[in-house]
């Protein structure tokens, strides 16, 4: 069980594979006032960064739980580096499912919505591990303006326009699912720089190192295309955020 390699060449040398900085993961965290002792499940936690840096600067505990293989290894490496592996577990596992025996304080998922099958089914997922009055966390894409057409919702990443819905839209949908939404961090475009083009440097470099590799061709055409279908599409129109709710 592993997520296809070509993740983990393209964000080899991210710690965080969405488009946050650390300093919006730290702004996330105090928005949402964690406290020492507070319990967090992470589904799809992919090099753990957002754990380790709340279980060092909040004293939180927690488990993550990432199909990557690769990730999960990292995110153990980085929890013995920022000395919290006393306070925070990674498991490679499928997350589709994933509950908790004992209920968290906190529910996450932070990027990988489709692992309850879209944004209603992960949130339901992440309430199972949930106690009473608890906080569920969702990071999830959102059109930061109409797309006039397919090709757009393409070269976004998207696969038609009805994947994301425009930000006023996912917050009244969280609101039909019954969710107050309490806090919000959204990516900027400098944040998403920080994810798309830092793939960039990451691939040239793999494909310097790795010129025969199975891979290398598929590599080579995207690292030629990518940074225009960003700059043309995706860095326009897709915007990404995480959004705190409580159930009403
Ligand atoms: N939340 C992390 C990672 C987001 S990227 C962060 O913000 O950095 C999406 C992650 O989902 C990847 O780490 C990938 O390995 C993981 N993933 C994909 N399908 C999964 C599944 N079925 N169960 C668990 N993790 C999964």
């Amino acid at each position: 069980m592993d997520i296809p390699r070509i993740y983990s060449i393209r964000e080899s040398n991210h710690r965080i594979h969405n488009p946050f900085t650390p300093a919006k993961f730290a702004a996330l965290g105090q928005a949402i006032q964690l406290e020492p002792g507070i319990r967090v499940l992470d589904l799809a936690s992919g090099s753990g960064e957002m754990l380790c840096t709340w279980a060092r600067d909040h004293g939180v505990t927690g488990t993550g739980v990432d199909m990557s293989s690769v990730f999960t290894r990292d995110a153990l490496t980085r929890a013995a580096k920022l000395g919290v592996s006393d306070q925070v577990t990674f498991l490679h596992s499928d997350a589709a499912g994933f509950v908790s025996e004992e209920p968290v304080d906190v529910a996450a998922c932070i990027g990988a919505t489709w692992i309850g099958d879209g944004v209603a089914g992960t949130i339901e997922l992440l309430k199972r591990s949930l106690r009473p009055g608890g906080l569920i966390l969702i990071g999830e894409p959102y059109w930061r303006q109409r797309v006039p057409d397919q090709q757009t919702a393409m070269g976004s990443g998207a696969t038609r326009t009805e994947d994301f819905l425009v930000l006023p839209e996912l917050m009244e949908q969280f609101g039909d699912l019954g969710y107050d939404v309490v806090e919000m961090v959204l990516a900027s475009q400098d944040s998403w720089d920080r994810y798309q083009a830092a793939q960039w440097l990451n691939m040239r470099q793999w494909l310097d190192s790795n010129p025969e590799d199975e891979l290398a061709a598929q590599v080579r055409a995207e690292l030629t295309s990518e940074p225009a279908r960003y700059a043309r599409y995706q860095r326009e129109y897709l915007g990404w955020g995480v959004f705190a709710l409580m159930q009403r």
